[in-house]
């Protein structure tokens, strides 16, 4: 396939005779640039011009590293706006302008454009002929995708494996003209669709660390997900536009399933169903628990053995005998050909106490009818978009108006998703050892060991914690488990082989996906009696993002992170502080946010703060609350009908992350600056000084452009803060920031009021 993009890393071993055209195009780019730029200096903004004089060649660097990063970041910059006003603007500008949300996607950012780099990696290695000596599960994956793409096949399969499931579990009413109430066990059609999909469409039932024992895991019991965010199925007049696509989208589908089984049902019952289905979810949305008050591990950590989880539903009246859950025959059913024996005895962590007894009241109000219609349709939502070309219409339809989309992603891509979810590190085993530069793991290693020691020794200068405290926040950032590029147990290729035992891949794609599905859910299952692993990988290596596991203490960067706009080498440090070294100090910090200071260095949950400091912490935390609370999102206005602001209870935990990361790597720039003399600049970009650059570097990552819709989804359920925001609200809390850039006290962006935690 050669060089599937045109990047400098890439360039060398994999497509040198490009080198020539791309600098040719470098060049000409810096060239033109410098000319705007020129233009640009005359609005007075900064000082820039008197700058430049300061600093001669020598002071430049000229690699073509730097080149790159040079011509990356002045086609990014909107000179012709002050910094000190809106930085994201200035730095994103014209990546904004060069970047229009695709016609398939529904936003564009820089994950977005590194994902398509990495899956087109990952297409190269799929469509490749299976090699000698390759591993079972990377020939496995290579199948697996083979009959994803193969549309044929598809087609003349049409819907019959969803039909053989549908009908395994007790039949879709509404698509049925046959259905017979007393052959549909609503528990058992549940604990199915867990056991080989992992779906929970009533109640999630998960093998996971237990948070307070960190020797094992437990079994948890959560409230169901949702299909459309709780705010949005709580407020249905708002969103009416969303639920009517819904709608459609059952209808729709349902109609697609009478049609393939030759069954005869009139239009209009399956639309009084599907609105039923709708009416269900609304009411089990009611029942959930928002996300602002789930962030008390506390309130959500409440064992009892299984036969005290049988009395406490049991307690609840009910007036239908169908809503009673016997949960020992459940558990039986999700647990069946896993190696577990469960008694009454066994302990059960319930997150969700109150959701639990209201399930049970609401389930004994609703017909079976309604109830089998709703995990049914669960089912074929799930499993519909990898049947025929017709279900993935509907799905697509509704994505539309959800998402904004236009356009559906090329079926490589989905394939490419598909079987990179499935068999992600099988996948992710042959990433790694074609495209993963070992240099980028040593360098994120080191770091990584440079920002959390930065982050332990701002512990040891803050003074609002008491000593005792603040020793035992720097023994948690010591513990802190590192887990970069990808697991160590890749050293040894005989363990992907036992990793993926059983693995069994046909040319039917949809029985693939629920064999995989059924395989990957045994694994998690069957770890109930498996002592813990503080070093197990959730993540597949190709993976763009990265993480921070409260239950075992461990920050994540798999080796799709560690690479340009994140990371590079050859390019001022003060670039890869800005962006992979914020990252970083992000993960590290997510383990003192308000959800993470509630586990110790051990991932237990523990009550290791004195009360005194928690008072003042919690001060702190909510000066993050209503500085993110009072940032409107003026783009959603005229979607909605009224003035939108940021939720900023859902977010405090990431903007404390990104607040507190931003400030370890730009003290670690700092140091670094220190200890091996200060960087040269940017070609082009001289009137930026390596601080500055640090400041770009960490604005840019964020550059996004983004349709309505997928902006309205980030607002309503994302604890994350939109992109803009994440730039805007990190830096006007930033000393740094203002100094480096020269911003008058009372700025946008640098107000007097500031929050500080980390
Ligand atoms: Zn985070």
């Amino acid at each position: 396939m050669g060089c599937l993009k045109p990047r400098i890393t890439h360039l060398e071993n994999k497509c040198g005779h490009l080198v020539i055209n791309v600098h040719f195009v470098t060049l000409l780019t810096l060239l033109y640039i410098f000319a705007v730029d020129a233009n640009h200096n005359n609005e007075g903004f900064l000082p820039w011009p008197l700058e430049i004089l300061k600093h001669d060649r020598n002071h430049v660097c000229e690699t073509e590293e730097c080149k790159a990063a040079a011509t990356q970041l002045l086609q990014s910059l909107n000179m012709s706006v002050d910094p000190c006003e809106d930085f994201y603007e200035f730095a994103c500008g014209g990546w904004v302008e060069r970047h229009p949300v695709l016609p398939t996607e529904s936003h564009r950012n820089q994950f977005d454009i590194v994902m398509e780099k990495v899956d087109l990696e990952l297409k190269e290695i799929l469509e490749e002929a299976e090699e000698p000596g390759e591993p079972s599960p990377v020939v496995a994956a290579k199948k697996a995708y083979q009959a994803c793409m193969d549309t044929d096949y598809l087609e003349s399969e049409g819907l019959d494996p969803l039909l053989d499931i549908i009908g395994s579990i007790g039949d879709w009413p509404m698509a049925s003209d046959s259905w017979k109430e007393e052959n549909f066990d609503w528990q058992n059609a549940i604990a199915q669709l867990n056991r080989h999909l992992g779906l929970s469409p009533l109640v999630s039932l998960i093998v996971y660390l237990d948070r307070k024992n960190s020797t094992g895991s437990v079994i948890t019991i959560d409230q169901t997900s949702l299909v459309l965010p709780r705010s949005m199925l709580v407020d249905p007049y708002t969103y009416g536009r969303q639920l009517e696509a819904y709608r459609r989208w059952i209808v729709g589908s349902a109609m697609e399933v009478v049609k393939a089984r030759n069954a005869s049902v009139p239009a209009t019952r399956i639309s009084v169903d599907a609105f039923e289905v709708i009416e269900f979810e609304i009411e089990l949305a009611h029942v959930t628990t928002p996300s602002e008050k789930r962030r008390n591990a506390y309130r959500m950590y409440n064992p009892m053995t299984l036969q005290e989880l049988q009395q406490m539903t049991d307690s609840v009246q009910i007036s239908s005998s169908h809503a009673k859950i016997h949960w020992q025959q459940y558990f039986e059913a999700v647990f069946a050909g896993v190696d577990v024996t469960l008694s009454p005895q066994e302990r059960v962590v319930v997150k969700e106490v109150q959701y639990l007894s209201d399930l049970v009241t609401l389930l004994g109000s609703t017909p079976l009818r309604v109830i089998a219609n709703y995990i049914q349709w669960r089912l074929v939502m799930t499993l519909g978009k990898d049947t025929t070309q017709k279900l993935r219409e509907l799905a697509f339809n509704f994505d539309r108006v959800y998402s904004g989309t236009k356009e559906k992603l090329p079926l490589w891509r989905e394939c490419v998703f598909v079987t990179s979810s499935m068999l992600s590190f099988a996948v992710g085993y042959s990433y790694v050892s074609r495209f993963f530069d070992i240099e980028a793991k040593k360098s994120a290693l080191q770091m990584v060991e440079n920002i959390r020691a930065q982050f332990s020794s701002s512990v040891s200068d803050v003074n609002w914690m008491d000593p005792a405290t603040r020793q035992v926040a720097q023994d948690k950032a010591e513990a802190m488990k590192e887990l970069i590029g990808y697991p160590d147990w890749y050293a040894n290729k005989s363990a992907l082989e036992v990793y993926y035992n059983g693995v069994s891949v046909g040319r039917s794609h949809m029985r693939n996906v629920v064999s995989l599905k059924t395989l990957m859910m045994r694994r998690i299952l069957s770890k109930l009696r498996v002592p813990k692993d503080r070093t197990e990988w959730y993540t597949s290596p190709d993976v763009v993002n990265a993480y921070y596991n409260p239950q075992t203490n461990s920050i994540t960067f798999p080796a799709g992170i560690l690479q340009p706009p994140f990371f590079s080498k050859g390019r001022p440090e003060a670039l890869n502080y800005g962006s992979i070294g914020v990252v970083i100090g992000h993960e590290i910090t997510h383990g003192f946010d308000d959800m993470g200071r509630q586990s110790d260095r051990y991932g237990n949950l523990a009550q290791w703060w004195s009360r005194a400091t928690i008072d003042t912490y919690l001060e702190k935390a909510q000066c993050f609350i209503q500085q993110y609370s009072m940032y409107r999102v003026p783009e959603l206005d005229e979607l909605l009908h009224t003035e939108v602001m940021m939720n900023g209870i859902t977010t405090q935990g990431e903007n404390m992350a990104d607040n507190g990361g931003m400030r370890q790597a730009f003290l670690a720039y700092k140091k670094y600056v220190a200890d091996n003399g200060p960087e040269q600049r940017l070609p082009g970009l001289q009137q930026f000084s390596p601080q500055q650059l640090f400041f770009l570097g960490f604005a840019t990552v964020w550059c996004e452009s983004t349709t309505k819709e997928s902006l309205l989804q980030e607002v309503l359920s994302d604890p994350h803060s939109p992109q803009r925001l994440r730039v805007k609200g990190t830096l006007a809390n930033s000393e740094d920031f203002a100094h480096a850039w020269n911003c008058p006290a009372g700025s946008p962006m640098n107000p007097r009021n500031k929050c500080l935690i980390w």
